[in-house]
């Protein structure tokens, strides 16, 4: 009998979890030949989740819990979830049930009759979310996607189902700035879409404050691009170029009407050509510490999805 592991990330998540327990229980009642590990992971809540989980782990052995000392954040939750889980299978789901329990079965079975490594939902809407959120969110994904090295979906969820070889793949990767939906991406592996409409939140509310997401979006960039890095090489190329053609003008008016007085021109062209030289260095620096993090945060240079090699 194959374990499927589900994740849940909880932060304040008490009003929801029984209902929780209660739907992915009756989906799991309905795959008898899967056996069900629901692992789920206590964000340093304040109010009493863990009480919950407890209660429902005494309940059912199938429930596991880890509670953190303190609130880590989503990615924590869901890196120690995937960490701790020993199913063959291993997914992840919100517990405020915006992702349906519903759509398991079909993840299930994608991964395991029609070929995929990966089984990941796409919202198809943005319902139950405020609208400024959803436009901050879309522009953001524009921004991202023109100069990040990965492309991520848009409308991507965490709500997925993987093979173990996919959550080992992105355990190997060891960077302390997490950045799920980027790594889910850079790991490769086939991946089946599911399209799926957003429910409202079940209880409780959104863990989400600006400051939260405006770190996520930071650690997203930061974490898939050196762009920003190579800028000012751009910019102090720009600078020297136009200070240069300013400078043949200037030669050229001189030869032309030998009477005229460039100076103050001849001084601009010269602080801009400087200027251009000092963000060119910047920018070569730039270079190098871009290497420098890449270096550091030592990503697997491959990604083995298949082999009939035996490595000892
Ligand atoms: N979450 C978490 N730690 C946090 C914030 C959120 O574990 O610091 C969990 C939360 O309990 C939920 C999931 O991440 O299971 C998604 O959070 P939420 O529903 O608040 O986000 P939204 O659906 O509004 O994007
Ligand atoms: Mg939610």
């Amino acid at each position: 009998m194959k374990k499927v592991s589900l994740v849940v990330p909880c932060y304040n998540e008490a009003d929801v979890l029984d209902l929780l327990y209660k739907e992915v229980t009756a989906v799991f009642d309905a795959l008898p030949q899967y056996e069900l590990e629901l692992l789920l992971v206590d964000d340093g809540s304040r109010d009493n989740t863990l009480e919950i989980m407890k209660r429902l782990a005494e309940k059912d052995s199938k429930v596991k819990f880890i509670s953190f000392s303190r609130n880590f954040g989503k990615e924590a939750a869901m890196l120690a979830g995937l960490k701790y889980a020993s199913g063959e299978y291993i997914g992840i789901i919100d517990a405020d049930l915006q992702h349906s329990p519903d759509l398991l079965p079909p993840m299930i079975e994608a991964i395991e009759n029609e070929g995929y490594d990966v089984a990941a939902a796409r919202r198809t809407d943005r319902a139950g979310e405020a609208k400024l959120k959803s436009a901050l969110s879309e522009f953001f994904y524009k921004i991202y996607n023109k100069f990040s090295d990965v492309h991520l979906e848009e409308s991507a969820q965490d709500f997925r189902v993987m093979k173990r070889k996919v959550v080992e793949a992105i355990i190997s990767l060891s960077e302390k700035n997490r950045f799920s939906k980027g790594i889910f991406t850079w790991v490769g592996f086939k991946t089946k879409w599911f399209e799926h409409e957003n429910r409202q939140r079940a209880a409780g509310e959104t863990k989400w404050s600006v400051r939260k997401l405006l770190k996520y979006a930071i650690d997203g960039l930061l974490s898939f691009t050196n762009a920003p890095l190579r800028l000012p090489l751009y910019l102090g190329s720009v600078s020297v170029a136009v200070s240069i053609l300013t400078f043949i003008g200037i030669i050229i008016a001189k030869i032309v009407n030998t009477s005229g007085s460039y100076g103050t021109v001849l001084i601009i062209t010269a602080i801009m050509f400087f200027a251009g030289i000092i963000l060119q260095c910047l920018g070569i620096m730039g270079m190098y510490l871009a290497r420098i993090y890449d270096e550091s945060r030592d990503r697997p240079i491959f990604i083995v999805s298949e082999t009939n090699i035996e490595k000892a």
